[in-house]
């Protein structure tokens, strides 16, 4: 497998979204980084590696280029990505399924949404193999078929954890098999104008499903915000030093000789501090 043939496309896509939390400069062999063994490049954030975003619950854009078919495809391939995106197509007054519902509708018939079973066998690591259950244009998707597609993503997902079982008490088996879906897939040819202009629409509906929170996020994002920070705190006054720094007394005047107690603050705090200057080093 030649991974270097996604060098040039990668740069092409760089330069046509031209954002850096989408498509980050990556020198050539970061880039390579981003192939997996199974030939696709995934379009990832900066400074996460393709085994983190693989897991991550955030949908991602991957182009292939086969013998066949070239492809682009913005997926959701993991329990997690799933349920966001759930979250936001079955919440009918959401103002952010509005939006999005709105550009899908825009989309020409050439961009297929599709419901996958990914299964893999003996080790999460294996090439996972896909049965498509669910297909239609993406422009024709509606309620009823939003309604459609995640009772079947339910089912795959009962299907997968009964199986998992049986094949762990029958054959000592590792077993997975969960829902993935493409919101939006198109096959081109290898031309670049036309690249061009599907990544465009991919990063357009991709930017929209990564404004919505899962309920986990959110929760981990409150639990973070808590989380101490080790500092430095003059007990005479309100005071407060980097926990690293080489001062062992505060240099107040009225705190003379008052030596610095460790102490610790939530990390929204201790972030706003350092916003303002206020820690001192
Ligand atoms: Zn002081």
């Amino acid at each position: 497998m030649d991974k270097t043939k996604y060098v040039k496309w990668y740069k092409i896509a760089r330069d046509t979204i031209n954002d850096e939390s989408l498509t980050p400069f990556r020198a050539d062999d970061e880039i390579l980084d981003c192939v997996s063994e199974e030939d696709w490049l995934m379009f990832i954030p900066p400074d996460i590696t393709r085994e983190r975003a693989e897991s991550l619950p955030e949908p991602n854009i991957y182009f292939y280029i086969r013998d066949d078919i070239n492809r682009i495809g913005l997926t959701f391939n993991n329990v997690g990505s799933m349920d966001k995106i759930r979250n936001i197509l079955l919440d009918y007054s959401s103002e952010l399924k509005e939006i999005l519902v709105e550009k899908l509708l825009k989309l020409d018939d050439r961009w297929k949404l599709s419901l996958n079973r990914k299964i893999k066998i003996k080790h999460f690591r294996n090439i996972p193999n896909f049965t498509r259950i669910f297909y239609i244009n993406t422009n024709k998707i509606d309620n009823e078929k939003i309604n459609k597609l995640f009772d079947l993503s339910t089912q795959i997902r009962k299907d997968g954890k009964i199986r998992r079982e049986e094949e762990r008490v029958k054959n000592d088996m590792w077993y997975s098999e969960v829902p993935s879906m493409d919101l939006m897939h198109i096959d081109i040819g290898l031309d670049e104008q036309e690249y061009k202009k599907r990544i465009i629409e991919a990063f357009d509906i991709l930017k929209i499903c990564l404004e919505v929170k899962s309920d986990t996020q959110i929760r981990k994002i409150q639990r973070e915000e808590k989380k101490p920070v080790e500092v430095m705190k003059c007990p005479n006054c309100d005071n407060i030093f980097d926990y690293n720094t080489n001062r062992t007394v505060c240099g107040k005047i009225g705190c003379a000789g008052t030596e610095l107690k460790k102490s610790k603050i939530p990390k929204v705090e201790y972030e706003r501090l350092l916003k303002q200057d206020k820690i001192k080093s």
